[in-house]
């Protein structure tokens, strides 16, 4: 089964934007000795932006946090950030205005490839973004095996940060369990906890609450989780963030796989163990997609407009004001 989170990277746009220039996708060009490629030196960031419901306003979901974590993977590493959060919007504005079509959302991948340096000396990073079309539609639920592969510990390859490193062990982990037939993976920590998936955290819905593990579990400090917190708690359920043992995530009475691109996809089996469809994260995914549609704001989830009400582009300047 193809879910939306596989499907936008087979994509190939006209156009990327590097250090805030346009560039034709195909032009765009790294050096093999480039850290990036010889040491995997790259950090990154996936954004989303959604049409609203009458299709005429385009908005990107928090891009300050997005910014703020892009700084603190990029920092971790050694990577220099050389544009201000005003630049970045910016740069996702001069993307989205040349790839926004009608009835299509957009993700944006804003990544650092470290491009100049050895080891740490004279480190020099190329801000590219990319952005693929997303089709508005519920995806499918999806069934999950867990894997043998580990997250990585924080002191060995820190997961809270988004580094493309550590994609590698998820990688392996995704193709270990579609070979068994699921759609993707559970990785545990080195603990033997539920961590996450390949590309988004999980919740399950315990004793009527809805849990989440927390970044110390070994996933990412994620967003959406963030957004769908606030959205759990206007919607009067109790959200939790605690460990969640592997046979806590078999026997739970939901789960849900959250993740700015995955958003809130209800899972149908891990392993066998199958899971109501139609309990509270069937209603939190509703309205979370009711927020992300403009239906109804919720402080703390900002989403800033790339295009106005009149259709018209909205100026970067006021873009970064509206955040
Ligand atoms: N974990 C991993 C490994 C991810 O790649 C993602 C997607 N960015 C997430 C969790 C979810 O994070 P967010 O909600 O910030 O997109």
């Amino acid at each position: 089964m193809a879910h939306t989170a596989s499907l936008s990277q087979l994509q190939t746009p006209q156009w990327a934007l590097v250090n805030g220039e346009l560039v034709r996708y195909e032009d765009v060009r790294i050096h093999i000795s480039a850290e990036a490629l010889t040491r995997a030196l790259s950090v990154f960031e996936g954004l989303k932006g959604y049409w609203n419901k009458t299709g005429n306003v385009f908005s990107v979901r928090s891009p300050r946090q997005h910014y703020n974590r892009l700084c603190r993977s990029a920092a971790l590493l050694h990577i220099p950030v050389a544009f201000t959060y005003e630049e970045f919007v910016a740069g996702l504005a001069t993307l989205g205005r040349k790839l926004l079509v009608p009835d299509q959302d957009l993700w944006f991948r804003t990544t650092l490839y470290v491009t100049q340096g050895h080891w740490g000396e004279g480190t020099v990073a190329d801000l590219v973004v990319t952005a693929f079309t997303q089709r508005k539609h519920d995806p499918d639920p999806m069934r999950l095996g867990v894997s043998t592969w580990r997250r990585a510990a924080d002191v060995a390859l820190p997961t809270r940060v988004k580094c493309s490193a550590n994609y590698v062990g998820a990688r392996l982990a995704r193709i270990e369990t579609r070979r068994l037939g699921y759609d993707d993976a559970v990785l545990l920590n080195d603990a033997g906890r539920v961590a996450e998936v390949t590309g988004a955290c999980i919740l399950i819905v315990d004793q009527g609450r809805v849990v989440s593990p927390p970044p110390s579990e070994g996933c990412l400090d994620s967003i959406t989780v963030d957004a769908l917190e606030q959205v759990s708690r206007d919607l009067g359920l109790v959200f939790e963030r605690r460990p969640i043992e592997r046979t806590e995530l078999l026997t739970a009475a939901e789960c849900g796989v959250a993740g700015t691109i995955s958003e809130l996809t209800l899972i149908e089996e891990v392993d066998g163990y199958r899971f109501e469809q139609y309990g509270l994260l069937a209603q939190l995914r509703k309205r979370y997609l009711a927020v992300m549609r403009g239906d109804s704001g919720l402080p703390g989830i900002p989403l800033v407009p790339l295009i106005d009400e009149a259709g018209q582009s909205v100026s970067e300047r006021s873009a970064v004001r509206a955040s």
